[in-house]
């Protein structure tokens, strides 16, 4: 009799979903938590929601708003391949998961790992009130090379410098082999849904990003297109011209990696294949996949360090005598500093949500160092113009280039951004595309038009304070002053 009930009861069990929560994973393959749900015979049932309650002042910026629409457009897309509905709900995510096992029946919830301070917590609180509820909570590891507790130097602590640490993985047996897309999936009755419509995260008027969608296209088949794109033309040239904002030499996977359509273990073992196969050379792909050694390091000192996004890791920076001044950041975030190489990065970044890395370094020096204008200010303007918005990575470089992170950039090494404009972009082709009102300033003196002689300024159509701004500071006068500030700080330490 036992038996009977225990075989029928478990029959009936087989019939229920398992939910599996979609959150920073949006793609199908090498998705852990997917083929346990698959594994586990029971009908899947895929759920996104939509929670800007959790993260409070972290909630999801503009333009990575953009991106999740048309990211859940195209896993929507790719699950209905599958004959699989994507339920969308919007709200508080411990309430709505709550609503949904009700509704369904669902005996189990499977989600892949996030590692930000509030998604921990929430997920801790998930786990346990489902625990409670008797339903089975399993989360799996879908974001990272090696998680955040699997890495520690021989005290058993996290490392604080960024080499070390990159040693300390590639010592360790390599990332898992990626896992397959489903070709078939068993799919649940879906309960009832919001319209992605309705959630307005696009833009409308005015249409800011419009010009995102010649650059972008969000969704796991861009983002393997990319890869692909990257390892079969540009690798080769990663190593020696990373660094130049006017060559398309990087991945520009990092809105793909963000948003989890791509899996660092995919890139990992790609990038090993192409290396094996001789197209791509030892040391570029190594320098490649160093860099995504960066992301790995950013998202184990988030989860080591908390308050990482807020507060200075270096404690003595809690008292930097920091400027506020809101017609400079003003002129910061429009791109209009006067400063070429620094304008064309805060336009190209207005333009298409995103901003090549050694000019991210560049921009993010001038409002820290020439401005001093605190770094959190900085990071917040990131968090809502990128599509890339990434809080691990955006904290930790912004603290980075501050010089109170972990292995920061010294405080006293300042960028000159005319130095690093003829450096990194030689021919000014980056700065013309991006400033076009300079479009006509012939090279030697593209990044410095204040010291450009009247014919040559006459010629390019460039007055200065009228077509394209005097720059709003002396860089001289700026890095004396840095270097004053960062002295008393010193001093008190
Ligand atoms: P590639 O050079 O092709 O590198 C491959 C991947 O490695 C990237 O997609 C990214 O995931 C990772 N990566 C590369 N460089 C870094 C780095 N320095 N730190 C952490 N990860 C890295 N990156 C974000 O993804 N989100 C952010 O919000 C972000 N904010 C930043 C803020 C500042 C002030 C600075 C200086 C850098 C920031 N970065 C951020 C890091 C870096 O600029 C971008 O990851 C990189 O420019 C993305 O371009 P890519 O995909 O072509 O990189």
């Amino acid at each position: 009799m036992i038996e009977d009930f225990t075989a029928s009861k478990m029959a009936r069990d087989s019939d229920k979903p398992v939910l599996l929560w979609f959150r920073q994973d949006l793609r199908l393959a090498d998705n852990p938590a997917l083929c346990a749900a698959m594994a586990s015979g029971q009908p899947v049932l895929p759920v996104y929601i939509l929670d800007d309650e959790t993260p409070g002042a972290w909630r999801t910026g503009g333009a990575a708003r953009w991106w999740l629409h048309h990211s859940l457009a195209a896993l929507s897309r790719d699950l209905d391949a599958l004959s699989t509905p994507l339920v969308l709900r919007r709200g508080d995510s411990r309430q709505i998961i709550a609503d949904l096992v009700s509704e369904t029946g669902a005996t189990a919830v499977y989600w892949n790992r996030c590692y930000e301070p509030f998604a921990r917590k929430r997920d801790e609180t998930i786990k346990a009130a489902l625990k409670r509820d008797g339903i089975a909570a399993r989360s799996f590891n879908s974001a990272l090379l090696h998680e955040p507790w699997t890495v520690e130097n021989k005290a058993g602590e996290p490392f604080r410098v960024y080499s070390a640490f990159w040693r300390a993985c590639l010592a360790k047996d390599g990332p898992e082999t990626p896992l397959p897309a489903p070709e078939a999936l068993e799919s649940a009755p879906a309960p009832q849904g919001d319209r992605l419509a309705d959630w307005a995260l696009l833009p409308t008027v005015p249409n800011w990003a419009r010009s995102f969608e010649t650059a972008w296209t969000p969704g796991e088949a861009g983002a393997r297109d990319r890869l692909t794109g990257f390892l079969d033309a540009a690798v080769n040239r990663y190593k020696a011209e990373r660094d130049r904002p006017d060559i398309e030499a990087t991945s520009r996977l990092s809105p793909h990696l963000h948003f989890g359509e791509i899996g660092p273990r995919q890139i990992w073992h790609a990038t090993q294949a192409a290396m094996a196969a001789g197209g791509a050379s030892e040391a570029s792909a190594l320098k490649f996949l160093s860099e995504v050694g960066w992301r790995e390091f950013a998202h184990h000192l988030l989860y080591h360090n908390d308050t990482l996004p807020d507060h200075p890791l270096r404690p003595e920076f809690a008292d930097f005598p920091w400027h506020e001044n809101g017609d400079a950041l003003a002129a910061w975030q429009r791109g209009r500093t006067g400063f070429p190489i620094v304008d064309a990065g805060m336009r190209e970044l207005w333009a298409t949500g995103w901003m090549h890395n050694r000019v991210r370094m560049i921009v993010a020096s001038f409002l820290v160092k020439d401005l001093l204008i605190p770094w959190q200010e900085g990071e917040a303007w990131f968090w809502d113009t990128l599509v890339d918005a990434d809080l691990a990575n955006n904290a930790a470089s912004w603290q980075w280039v501050a010089g109170c992170g972990a292995d920061a950039a010294p405080y006293f090494r300042i960028f000159n951004p005319v130095l690093q404009g003829e450096k990194f972009d030689p021919d000014g082709a980056y700065v013309r595309r991006w400033v076009p009102e300079l479009a006509k300033m012939p090279a030697s003196h593209i990044h410095k038009p204040w010291l450009a002689p009247d014919d040559v300024m006459r010629q390019a159509g460039v007055t200065l304070g009228e077509t394209y701004p005097t720059p709003i500071v002396d860089h001289g006068t700026a890095r004396d002053r840095a270097l004053d500030a960062f002295s008393r700080i010193k001093k008190a330490a």
